[in-house]
């Protein structure tokens, strides 16, 4: 019988992708026996975590800091913004530095279903960020899925006005793929392979 302690523990691990109250009970019974050792580097790297994380005011992505990394970065090119519907895609598009510009997060996809429009979505800061003509590409990267592609059909039409190159993803990209289950080697070529919308 565990304490209602460790209940709770296996009850909030088992909450996480990826993991069922099976493997959440394994990690418990390991953090348990390995307590000495990994709690308190767990315990450190969660509270940094929960102290510092913040959602970038300029494109949405979350980082510990604002503007996040990627907005901040001088090296990467200001003339191009890669348009994803959550987090999850900034870091499957980054982790392999596949795209050299910056990001724009809509969190979440146009979904008639669900009952998402365009004002839930972020597209309000996207065409912000292209008013000023700076910006001379829009590489549209939603996910293969119909809502993915609804969403980018009605955000071509709004940017069409602030004549911009806009491009999307080749397909070639598996139907019903999300950008973050894909490997590297996909990603890279649906973004080298982009056309014009
Ligand atoms: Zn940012």
């Amino acid at each position: 019988m565990a304490s209602q302690e460790i209940e709770a523990l296996s009850g909030a691990l088992a909450r996480l992708p990826g993991l069922g109250p099976r493997s959440a009970r394994r990690a418990v019974l390991w953090l348990v026996k390995n307590r000495e050792q990994a709690l308190p580097a767990l315990l450190e790297a969660l509270d940094a975590v929960s102290e510092t994380l913040v959602e970038c005011a300029t494109c949405g992505n979350v980082d510990t800091r604002n503007p996040c990394g990627i907005c901040a970065d001088v090296k990467r090119d200001a003339k191009a913004i890669c348009v994803v519907e959550d987090v999850a895609d900034v870091w499957a598009l980054d982790r392999a530095r596949l795209f050299q510009g910056r990001y724009h997060v809509l969190g979440g996809r146009l979904s008639a279903l669900d009952g998402v429009g365009p004002e839930d979505l972020n597209i309000a800061g996207l065409l912000e960020r292209v008013a000023d003509g700076r910006v001379d590409e829009v590489v549209l990267a939603m996910n293969a899925t119909l809502e993915g592609q609804t969403t980018a059909h009605y955000l071509a039409e709004r940017l069409e006005p602030h004549n911009l190159r806009i491009t999307q993803l080749a397909h070639g990209l598996p139907v019903g793929g999300e950008l973050d289950y894909l490997d590297e080697g996909t990603l890279a070529q649906a973004l080298r392979a982009r056309r014009p919308v």
